[in-house]
């Protein structure tokens, strides 16, 4: 199936595009969205797709009519059925078009993540589409993702918008404050998001948590190095930093961990667990490797993350890099253990 997907942004996709690949799909994404206003927010929104399907090695194909002024002529006579008389149609037809034209077999749309849309009246616009043009119409209730897909985007910082997309539904937000209720498939329901946990890439001053890196690392000269290119990801509860920790590239298949520290307050309650899954959700769209290289005593922590193949040994690594000595418990610590991870296995949850 070659499936063209009509994508409205960045964090409505990442469920849509998770699970259509968990399916074995590959989706080409499409944006046309003349219905986001003012431009600045339209471009926003735009160059977060942009930079989130590069991050996940997704095709993203633009159309570049912004189509303001045609989009507000369509609408105002109707304001009140504005999004199932132009909006859902403009967009789905274009995209419709394109797909016929260049070849794909299939198509669909991330609108069918959001409980806020009409979800129904959508579907029929995509049915009468696929008659009309006589294409396959991929349908999926992709709302049951929504939340999973909301927290993904927020963890991996992607610019999240607070409303739909034109000015009238960006007044109904801000002003009237109408407290529309999300709309799930039956039998559905939203599960409480754990909220107190938040898992960021920090993309200003990472030499502020220096002093938590060392830690884990006793040496500024060797965690400066790494730091330049690395990306340095923190886990927050409750706005309070937990864990830290700093992935570098090796090559066009491999990361490295280079460095994970819990704050003391925060030890044994499973945050570096739950920063190393992160760190593996977040890179296996794109590597297939994450290497670590770790004292004796730490090999069965890192085992049990699933860093279950041995690479290598460095001897007397500790001892040729470091000015001191450096002890872990009653052990010295002389050689670095290199394991590594393979990040396309499936994990047992
Ligand atoms: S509220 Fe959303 S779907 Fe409806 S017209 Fe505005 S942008 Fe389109």
């Amino acid at each position: 199936m070659k499936l063209l997907m009509h994508t409205c942004c960045a964090p409505c996709s990442v469920y849509c595009i998770d699970s259509l690949r968990n399916e074995g799909i590959e989706p080409v994404l499409y944006w046309f969205n003349p219905n986001i206003h003012p431009y600045i927010e339209y471009k926003t929104r735009k160059d977060t797709l942009i930079e989130y399907s590069k991050m996940i090695n997704a095709e993203l194909i633009i159309n570049e009519n912004y189509g303001l002024k045609e989009f507000c002529r369509n609408v105002i006579d109707d304001l009140d059925n504005r999004c199932q008389n132009y909006c859902y149609k403009v967009r789905l037809e274009e995209t419709v078009k394109y797909a016929k034209e260049n070849g794909y077999t299939a198509f669909t749309s991330t609108l069918f993540v959001s409980p806020y849309q009409k979800h129904n009246i959508l579907k029929n616009i995509c049915m009468e589409l696929s008659k009309k043009y006589d294409i396959e119409f991929l349908y999926r209730d992709f709302r049951i993702g929504f939340r999973q897909g909301q927290e993904k985007a927020r963890e991996l910082g992607l610019y999240m918008q607070k409303y739909c997309g034109c000015v009238f539904s960006e007044k109904e937000i801000f002003i009237t404050h109408t407290n529309t209720k999300p709309n799930l498939p039956e039998g559905f329901e939203f599960l409480p998001v754990k909220r107190n946990i938040i898992i960021n890439k920090e993309k200003n001053d990472k030499k502020q948590y220096i002093n938590l890196l060392l830690e884990a690392d006793p040496s500024e000269k060797i965690i400066e190095e790494y730091l330049k290119d690395g990306d340095l990801f923190v886990l927050r509860y409750k706005d309070d930093v937990a864990c830290i920790a700093v992935v570098t590239k090796l090559d066009n298949d491999t990361v490295e961990l280079k460095n994970i520290v819990t704050k003391e307050e925060f030890r044994g309650k499973g945050y570096a667990k739950k920063m190393i899954k992160y760190l593996a959700d977040n890179y296996k769209q794109r590597y297939k490797k994450m290497l670590v290289g770790t004292t004796e005593n730490n090999i069965p922590f890192y085992v049990k993350q699933g860093f279950d193949k041995y690479e290598k040994t460095i001897k007397n690594f500790f001892v040729d890099n470091y000015d001191k000595e450096i002890w872990d418990g009653e052990l010295q610590c002389m050689d670095m253990y290199y394991y590594s991870k393979n990040l396309k296995k499936k994990e047992n949850t």
